[in-house]
């Protein structure tokens, strides 16, 4: 199997939908059945707790730090194609511990080098942050995928993170592409929400995927039944939306490649460059 693709859901502003994002892309991807690792990479253990983990001894962190091998860590999930690995609380002293060892930002690329080969797709779930753990899952990632949501300094955080990306580019990762903005939580009578959503389209343009994510009570019940939305409540607004993100994405990857796009089940693709998504179409389904 080639390569795995590797997409960090990242945005250093809190609540913004990464995690939700995060799992049900990745089991959206897992119910087409392309082969797909979780990692959550984020102290919160949100996206371990989304797929209702299992207690388990050893998480991301013991593989970060070589302890074992990432593949140890490896969990099963209710979904066949989707492994998660789970992050415990010691991730915390991740930024700390980690400051004085070698190729610090390197942690991840390393440990994911030995299961790359197993998976279609590998998404992390960042923290809230733009710190270690995040240049990390940047500096192992292709392409970076931002959940946005439309309010007010939606913009302004949104420019730093790009130029941090920029720096990782211009250090670390020089493939690292955007894979896309989407747009969450999005509430169509509010007028602001609709203000930002097309001043963020006219900066973007085609980087912002089409679909959005409405704001849907069913996608924050799930988590806590342990649950990605497919399988909590697969004919709500918001796992159909997460649903024709998944198929956006496939099929920007499966155009890159020029394999044909006619086909759910068609071979998934590991794209050198996310650069090439979309236009700013409208979607009224959320309204
Ligand atoms: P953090 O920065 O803390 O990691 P996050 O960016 O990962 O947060 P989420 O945890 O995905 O954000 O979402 C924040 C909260 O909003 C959660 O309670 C989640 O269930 C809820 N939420 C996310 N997306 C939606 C949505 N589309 N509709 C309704 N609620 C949502
Ligand atoms: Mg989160």
């Amino acid at each position: 199997m080639p390569a795995a693709r590797i997409i960090a859901v990242a945005n250093q502003k809190g609540g913004v939908g990464k995690t939700t994002t995060a799992v049900n892309v990745a089991a959206c991807l897992a119910a087409s059945e392309r082969r797909t690792l979780l990692i959550d990479l984020d102290p919160q253990g949100n996206a371990s707790s989304a797929l209702g983990e299992v207690k388990t001894p050893h998480h991301v962190y013991s593989a970060l730090l070589g302890e074992c091998t990432l593949a140890e860590v490896v969990l099963g999930t209710d979904l066949e194609y989707l492994s998660l690995v789970p992050a415990g609380p010691d991730l915390v002293g991740a930024e700390i511990e980690l400051v004085n060892s070698e190729e610090r930002e390197r942690k991840l690329e390393l440990a994911l080098a030995s299961v790359v080969d197993r998976y279609e797709y590998i998404l992390i779930d960042c923290a809230p942050s733009l710190g270690i753990l995040t240049i990390n899952a940047l500096t192992a990632a292709d392409s970076i995928l931002v959940p946005l949501q439309c309010e007010y300094y939606a913009l302004e955080g949104l420019a730093r993170l790009l130029e941090t990306t920029e720096l990782v580019r211009g250090s670390l990762n020089p493939e690292l592409a955007l894979e896309g903005i989407v747009l969450t939580m999005v509430d169509l009578r509010n007028n602001l929400s609709r203000q930002v959503e097309a001043e963020v389209r006219e900066h973007f343009g085609e980087r912002v995927f089409q679909t959005r994510i409405p704001r849907n009570v069913r996608l924050s019940e799930a988590p806590s039944h342990g649950l990605p939305i497919l399988l909590y409540d697969i004919h709500s607004r918001g796992a159909v939306a997460y649903l024709q993100l998944t198929e956006e994405l496939l099929t920007a990857h499966a155009e890159s490649q020029g394999v044909s796009t006619s086909s759910q089940t068609a071979p998934a693709a590991s794209a050198t460059s996310g650069e090439s998504l979309r236009s700013g179409g409208n979607d009224e389904r959320t309204a």
